[in-house]
């Protein structure tokens, strides 16, 4: 037997990939690493009603993206080329779940000559009257077991020699509980006969998920499932099944649910973005995603809130996962981003912005865009706030000319401000035109007791705006001759 820790991410392309399944794969690709361990990617695509073409693609880019990398299973190939392949490697394959019928079908006869399962040819009709039954008698809905009852193995197969339609089911015993321990919430106990004699194998040939789920676990080597707890009531299903099939089940680890910070309800796309995509379209940097929803349902119990990936494998540890829901906190998203964006070099945060600002790419020399860039980080959350409220750096300002005004001022105030403002920067050489250099000069005349009379009405001309950068972060920016004009313009508006 391999002994080794192999972890497995399995999800179905739906196409986009949820924040909370880019927790599971994070989990997935930490413990693999913390534990020396292989860990695989396999595709799900069993609910042929459910697939989106190119949803494999969009969750390999997601993954990509974050930096949640595998080696193993289904990925992009390693060519360069504009559109990439999807392929597998990997000793366990096909890593796609849709290639395996065959062996979902194997698997599935054989538990009916085992006697475990069985064939049954039940109707949709007789299924749904069955149900509305049980609902009216008020008894959860369950399949009576009726095929089992009624044929012998051998009118079973005639049937279906001359062409029957038919599901395999699984025999699920009337008495008895099924026990397991779950790595994050502890021992588990389900009572048998609660559990419906599920379908292993639908009548188009298709496995359900609890069939592919154990066949694939089992034959690709899985030492531990990491999932949502979603999946938590159909684990006795899986274990049974495994015991049927006479397989070691492997360990498991059901994640807490990620909820909406004010429905504390699953964080679900109608709360808006939920998408990695979502996330990196806004300008969340992927170092700050995957340091966030590392901490969102794991508590590495310190005072420390930032960490990177290896640094979060070292730390990681099942047992440190938490059992209750884990809240989706933007607000500490956002704070988390703004550290990492602050991290970054100058170029290399001027060169993630750039996409941000492409409708000005024509003024957008590396040099301006810098410029723009180290104003503007300090307060920024995410990359694209460099876009927000930032026209003032590429095109000369409209306004109201009232907004000039430093509170309660007269016409002939303001002009006489600006009038200065104007003097001030006009004496400034071009080598003295840097940050500290424009600062110094205003200070040097701005009234310490009212600044504001000075340098209101002077960041207004440069930006319109009542909430902007300093004047002399504005006016360093845009350059001498153009802070020039707009503070002329300013004046004659009045
Ligand atoms: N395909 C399942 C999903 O996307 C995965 C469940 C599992 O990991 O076992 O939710």
């Amino acid at each position: 037997m391999n002994n080794k820790p192999r972890v497995r991410f399995a999800p179905s392309p739906t196409g986009y990939l949820h924040i909370g399944s880019l927790r599971t794969a994070l989990y997935c690709f930490l413990y693999a690493k913390k534990y020396k361990g292989e860990y695989f990617l396999r595709i799900e695509d069993t609910d042929q009603k459910r697939l989106v073409p190119g949803a494999v693609e969009k969750l390999l880019e997601s993954l990509e993206w974050a930096g949640v990398k595998h080696k193993e299973g289904v990925m992009f190939d390693e060519s360069r080329a504009l559109v990439r392949k999807v392929v597998e490697k990997g000793e366990y394959g096909p890593y796609i779940q849709s290639k395996r019928l065959e062996i979902y079908q194997k698997y599935a006869r054989e538990l009916v000559d085992k006697g475990k399962a069985y064939y049954c040819f039940c109707t949709p009709e007789r299924l749904d009257s069955l149900r509305a039954v049980q609902e009216k008698a008020k008894l959860a809905p369950a399949y009576d077991k009726l095929c089992l009852k009624t044929y012998s193995r051998k009118e079973a197969d005639e049937k279906i020699k001359s062409g029957e339609k038919y599901v395999i089911r699984f025999d699920v015993p009337e008495t008895g509980e099924t026990e397991f321990e779950d790595a994050v919430r502890g021992k588990m106990n389900f009572v048998n006969k609660n559990l419906d004699d599920y379908v292993l194998l639908k009548s188009d040939g298709y496995p359900t998920y609890h069939l592919a789920h154990v066949v694939d676990d089992h034959l690709m080597k899985t030492t531990l499932v990491i999932r949502g707890e979603e999946w938590l009531p159909s684990t006795p299903k899986h274990i049974l099944l495994f015991k049927a099939f006479g397989w070691e089940p492997p360990q498991y680890a059901h994640l807490s649910t990620i909820l909406n910070k004010n429905t504390k309800k699953k964080l679900s796309k109608r709360d808006g973005d939920v998408s990695v995509e979502d996330f990196k379209n806004k300008g969340y940097l992927p170092e700050a995603v995957v340091n966030f929803i590392a901490l969102l349902g794991w508590n590495p119990k310190t005072e420390r809130e930032i960490f990177s990936l290896d640094a979060l494998a070292e730390e990681f540890d099942v047992a440190k996962l938490n059992k209750a829901g884990a809240i989706f906190d933007l607000e500490k998203l956002d704070w988390m981003n703004g550290m990492y964006i602050r991290e970054k070099s100058m170029k290399d945060l001027a060169e993630l912005c750039r996409p941000y600002l492409a409708k000005y790419e024509d003024k957008l020399s590396d040099e301006y865009l810098e410029k723009i860039v180290s104003v503007e980080r300090e307060r920024m959350k995410k990359l694209s706030d460099i876009a927000e409220n930032t026209e003032f750096y590429f095109d000369s300002p409209e306004y109201d000319s009232e907004i000039l005004k430093w509170k309660e001022m007269s016409n002939e105030d303001l002009k006489k401000t600006l009038e200065k403002s104007l003097e001030i920067l006009s004496g400034i050489e071009k080598g003295d035109w840097t940050l500290e250099g424009i600062k110094d000069k205003l200070m040097a005349v701005a009234d310490p007791k009212n600044r504001g009379e000075l340098l209101w009405p002077l960041r207004v001309a440069l930006t319109g705006k009542e909430k902007s950068p300093s004047p002399w972060e504005v006016a360093w920016v845009i350059g001498k001759n153009e802070s020039i004009n707009r503070i002329k313009k300013a004046v004659s508006l009045i």
